[in-house]
């Protein structure tokens, strides 16, 4: 990713959070709650949600969002017939 288009994250609140919390080994409700508590107090938030819809993140937390979040986000129900139409 280009440097750039994350500059952003320099001032993001999980720079000291253990990394494990926002890329587990195996997700739980318990994992990604502790994460979103911490994307909910961040100040760069919005930038990161962004960054991870428009880039398409499959992995991980960003901007308080599960990947299965995103997915949903990106691709909402139906996203496939309105395409077509
Ligand atoms: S929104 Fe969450 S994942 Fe993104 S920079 Fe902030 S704390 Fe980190």
């Amino acid at each position: 990713m280009p440097q750039e288009e994350i500059r952003w994250l320099r001032k993001g609140a999980c720079r000291s959070s253990d990394p494990d919390l926002f890329f587990p080994l195996a997700p739980s409700p318990l994992q990604e709650a502790r994460a979103k508590a911490v994307c909910a107090r961040c100040p760069v938030m919005a930038e990161c949600r962004s960054y991870a819809l428009r880039a398409g993140e499959t992995e991980g937390i960003w901007g308080g969002l599960t990947p299965q979040e995103r997915r949903r986000a990106r691709f909402p129900a139906g996203w496939r017939d309105s395409a077509a139409s």
